[in-house]
């Protein structure tokens, strides 16, 4: 991914608006790529600031954790979501051996084998 398309895919980020698959994307790049992080985290603050003064007196709250943790419950759905492909992978496989092993007693059946 570009730096372009990850830094116009911040405010979504923010607001939780990414679909699954976007959100992986934009992972992947902002774990390696510094400058796209720092521009994450500057807006995340404004936003969550902003958030904060509006609707909480605890002035102050430490933003850089808020951060880092938004990232990584990101992060753990993000992993969930490849957790969940491996099991459906798995499930998929299984039942098609299923399957398979049926037909081939069946027609031992058949055969009289
Ligand atoms: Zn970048």
């Amino acid at each position: 991914m570009e730096c372009n398309k990850a830094l116009s895919m911040i405010p979504q980020y923010i607001d939780q608006s990414l679909s699954d698959y976007e959100l992986q994307k934009f992972l992947e790049h902002i774990d390696h790529c510094p400058e796209c992080y720092d521009e994450l985290e500057i807006a995340y603050m404004m936003t969550v600031a902003m958030n904060r003064l509006d609707h909480e007196d605890n002035a102050s709250y430490d933003l850089s954790a808020a951060m880092k943790n938004s990232l990584k419950q990101a992060h753990e759905y993000s992993g969930r979501l490849t957790m969940l492909k491996i099991i459906r992978y798995s499930v998929c496989t299984l039942a098609f051996y299923g399957v398979l092993v049926t037909l081939f007693l069946q027609v031992r059946m058949w055969f009289g084998l």
